[in-house]
């Protein structure tokens, strides 16, 4: 359907921008929380978890120095976890307004913001309070209420805003690239709506990665997801954090190999998302991976991920320190897939 053209643009559609208009207003219109509010969130062990789990691949992989982009970079919530190794340059971008604002007034003073990329009359949403800078400045003054302290990061940085499943972004960062390392945390998934734009997300890392950088990325376990559904009644299943809803387009069940792009579901995670994502079957990722000049180095569920890495004094440490360790509870029910790619 969505093929690639001869000047390596692909085919898109209006619907396909419609479904990242939905995304984007859905982060965008989130703010952030004070400490109270972060800690009493009935997800608090889980983000505490992603946020080790999310530690663990940049201290495992980062080297000092490195270029890094970050691909949906979302509010910064990685940023010191990147300055705790000491990176030597740093370009985030985010297709939510509210994200980027924040970014905006943190770096405008350090880097030059490329402004011609801001998707801001398309993406912004109607009727939507403009959080986003005010949030910023809490987190940057250092507000008493506020659990982000001030913070001067090592490193300069540049932030956008923009579509990173639909730009072409070695136009945009042609003067930032080579890059070393690439993540894309928790969002690669959104690119799965189509084709086109799963092929633009890795033809975008591709073309900006150095040879041998690396992309680290996490993304939900689609086998999880689809094991869970048939397992259910009728097309949503969850627990007491989450649901996942298919439509009825998919009452059998059965996906068809055929088409394995835009197969749509609505996640709800409490106090964090509700919006459209898409299922990524691993296999066929891989090999799209493949044809980006990407190899596989390793693709892990996060309970995997969790048991090889908890085996490491130091990272049994982190997690004591991010307060995640010892209840027990770190199964929510999250269907976490994590997978890092590195560039041959
Ligand atoms: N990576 C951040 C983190 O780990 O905290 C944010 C993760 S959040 C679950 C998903 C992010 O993906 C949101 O900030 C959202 O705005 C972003 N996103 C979704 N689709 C995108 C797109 N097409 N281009 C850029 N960002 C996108």
């Amino acid at each position: 359907r969505h093929n690639s053209q001869g000047d390596g643009n692909f085919l898109e559609d209006e619907s396909t921008k419609n479904f990242a208009r939905k995304v984007a207003d859905h982060y965008s219109a989130r703010s952030n929380q004070t400490l109270e509010e972060r800690e009493a969130s009935p997800i608090i062990h889980l983000k505490k978890l992603n946020n080790w789990i999310k530690s663990v691949l940049i201290q495992l992989y980062a080297r000092r120095g490195d270029a890094v982009l970050d691909l949906a970079c979302g509010k910064g919530g990685d940023l010191i976890k990147w300055d705790k190794a000491k990176i030597g340059y740093y370009v985030g971008i985010d297709i939510a307004e509210g994200s980027a604002s924040i970014f905006m007034t943190w770096y405008q003073s350090l880097s030059g913001l490329s402004l011609g990329f801001l998707r801001r009359s398309r993406f912004r949403p109607a009727g939507l309070k403009r959080e986003g800078i005010k949030d910023c400045r809490t987190r940057y003054n250092g507000d008493a209420d506020h659990h982000q302290r001030r913070k001067k990061f090592s490193f300069p940085a540049r932030l956008l805003c923009g579509d990173c499943y639909e730009v072409r972004l070695d136009k945009v960062l042609a003067d930032d690239a080579p890059f070393d390392i690439c993540s894309c945390q928790f969002a690669l998934h959104y690119s799965w709506s189509t084709e086109a734009r799963a092929r633009r997300a890795l033809a975008n890392v591709s073309a900006l990665l150095r040879p041998g950088g690396i992309f680290i990325g996490t993304m939900p376990d689609a086998n999880v997801i689809i094991k869970k559904l048939r397992e259910a009644e009728g097309l949503t299943f969850g627990n007491s954090v989450y649901w996942i809803r298919f439509d009825e387009e998919y009452s059998d069940k059965k996906f068809k190999a055929s088409n394995p792009f835009g197969i749509e579901y609505t996640f709800h995670l409490e106090d964090a998302v509700d919006c459209p994502e898409w299922i990524v079957p691993f296999h066929v990722f891989k090999s799209l991976a493949e044809e980006y000049d990407f190899e596989l180095v390793f693709a892990k569920n996060s309970h995997e991920f969790v048991h090889e890495y908890m085996k490491r004094p130091e990272f049994v440490e982190l997690m004591r320190r991010l307060g995640a360790l010892g209840d027990g509870n770190q199964d929510q029910g999250n269907p976490l897939y994590l997978c890092y790619f590195n560039f041959i």
